[in-house]
């Protein structure tokens, strides 16, 4: 209490590890709720994809991203979203424990926030709370191949997981019958089943469903002002393209847009 500087006890701070990201990098810090498999089903989650969930986790995403202006990009799916930080960044000195359990911690707590604004009537039963890991991607391939490599994840689960609930829901089948009849099949016999038992056909399913979102910083006209403000704004498209890459030159480039803040929040440790 009161003054700690130079007390006998002090030594015990050099015991605390340094963790400073390598430089150059890309930085992702990817969440994941724990246990919402439990999690979905006791809060009645719609299955297989619950839209007020998907929002209230893109909003949260949306509240990590207006604190922390150096995320360039987030991609979110199911229960996960991963926040990519441009290389440059030197907020927090690039301290990885920082970094990570700000992001962790900002995300569980505006999802514990908002999530009346999309829960009406679903009362939260128990508090959620996301697991966190850092990843580290020195080129801008690895790092597209990472997004892509997500992405796909989305694909095969959503496509997989339609076509489960509509065989358990609408086929009447028991959830270990779904399970057997889709074990071994390919994307094309789950593409048949859900047309000709079901008549859906899976590119109409909604877009967030199956591509999951991607939240991106952009700049629009403001019409009451001249300048160009900037806008997080959720999109749904292919990662995997080149011409993604080449529609949102943006994310790769290292000049800061003006709206990021540098250095903010790293001053005072
Ligand atoms: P872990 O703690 O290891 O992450 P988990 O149960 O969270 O375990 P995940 O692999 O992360 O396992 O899967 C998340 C699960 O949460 C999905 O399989 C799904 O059952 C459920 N889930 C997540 N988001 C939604 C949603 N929007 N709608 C319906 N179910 C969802
Ligand atoms: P940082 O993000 O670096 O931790 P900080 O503002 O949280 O910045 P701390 O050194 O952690 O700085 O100090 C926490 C501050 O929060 C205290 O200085 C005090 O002003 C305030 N605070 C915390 N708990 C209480 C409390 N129970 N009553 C009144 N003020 C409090
Ligand atoms: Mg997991
Ligand atoms: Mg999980
Ligand atoms: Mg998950
Ligand atoms: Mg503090």
């Amino acid at each position: 209490i009161g003054k700690m500087a130079n007390s006998k006890f002090e030594y015990v701070r050099n015991f605390e590890s340094e963790d400073r990201l390598l430089p150059n990098c890309w930085i992702i810090v990817r969440i994941d709720g724990k246990n919402f498999h439990k999690y979905s089903s006791k809060h009645n989650f719609t299955k297989p994809n619950d839209a007020r969930a998907l929002n209230l986790m893109n909003r949260s995403a949306f509240c990590v991203m207006k604190e922390y202006k150096d995320i360039v990009l987030s991609y979110g799916e199911s229960d996960e979203y991963s926040f990519v930080l441009r290389k440059e960044t030197e907020l927090h000195n690039r301290r990885g424990t920082k970094l990570l359990t700000h992001i962790t911690s900002l995300f569980s707590s505006s999802y514990v926030f908002h999530w009346r604004d999309y829960f009406h009537d679903q009362s939260m039963l128990y508090p959620p709370y996301f697991d966190g890991r850092i990843v580290l991607y020195p080129s801008d391939n690895n790092l597209r191949d990472y997004l892509s490599w997500r992405q796909v994840d989305t694909h095969i689960n959503n496509l997989y997981n339609t076509t489960f609930w509509n065989l358990v829901q609408k086929g009447n089948l028991t959830n270990r019958e779904a399970q057997e009849r889709l074990s071994g099949t390919f994307s094309s016999d789950k593409n048949e089943i859900l047309f000709s038992e079901f008549g859906i056909n899976y590119n109409n399913e909604p877009i967030m469903f199956r591509k999951g979102t991607i939240l991106l910083r952009k700049k629009i006209k403001n019409p009451h002002r001249d300048k160009l403000h900037q806008v997080v704004l959720p999109i749904f498209e292919d990662m995997m393209h080149d011409e993604f890459w080449i529609q949102h030159p943006e994310i790769l480039s290292n000049i800061p847009n003006e709206g990021y803040n540098l250095g903010e929040g790293d001053v005072h440790e």
